[in-house]
């Protein structure tokens, strides 16, 4: 299975492999170009958007509807949190930054998750993180064991 520098398989335009078009590939463990012919990023909106196409290619043979037009992304834009009750957001025409920014990033995610109950325990866990100023997330610089000697 054909795959790029980064290990992730470089799928077909309809999100298969080649000679499996049974097996469909998406999100982070997909490599496929995008209309600029870099390839698309490895973030949300490509993995869930790459998970509607796969469903839909599924659903349409399942009931023998025509194949679909092949895949295409369609970035709709992007967010940062950048401080408490802060963030920067670039909405196609729509540019917010500050609180407004803040609570459409806080909106958008909540309505993406899936279920009821996630919703309810993110926004329980937000609300102690932003109470109690923790930071929720963090990066990871290193692992516990020390660096190899030089
Ligand atoms: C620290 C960090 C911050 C990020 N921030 C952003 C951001 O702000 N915005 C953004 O758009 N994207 C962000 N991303 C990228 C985003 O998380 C990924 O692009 C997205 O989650 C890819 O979705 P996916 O379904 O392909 O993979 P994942 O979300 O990784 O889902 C894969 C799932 O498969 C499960 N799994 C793995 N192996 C097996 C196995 N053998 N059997 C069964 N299950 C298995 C995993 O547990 C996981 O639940 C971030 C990623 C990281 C690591």
């Amino acid at each position: 299975m054909p795959t790029d520098r980064a290990g992730r398989v470089l799928v077909q335009p309809d999100l298969t492999i080649p000679g499996h078009p049974e097996v469909f590939v998406v999100g982070d463990a997909a490599s496929l170009a995008g209309e600029d012919g870099r390839p698309l990023p490895g973030v949300a909106q490509v993995a869930m958007q790459q998970a509607a196409y796969a469903t839909a290619t599924i659903l349409a043979r399942a009931s023998g509807r025509p194949p679909l037009a092949p895949f295409r992304y369609r970035d709709r834009g992007s967010m940062a949190i950048v401080g408490r009750g802060a963030a920067i957001a670039d909405l196609g025409r729509l540019h917010l930054r500050g609180l407004p920014a803040w609570l459409a990033w806080l909106f958008i995610h909540l309505v993406m998750l899936i279920g009821f109950r996630s919703r309810l325990a993110v926004m329980f866990e937000w609300g102690i993180a932003f109470l109690t100023f923790q930071r929720s997330i963090r990066l990871i610089t290193g692992g516990d064991r020390p660096p190899p000697a030089a």
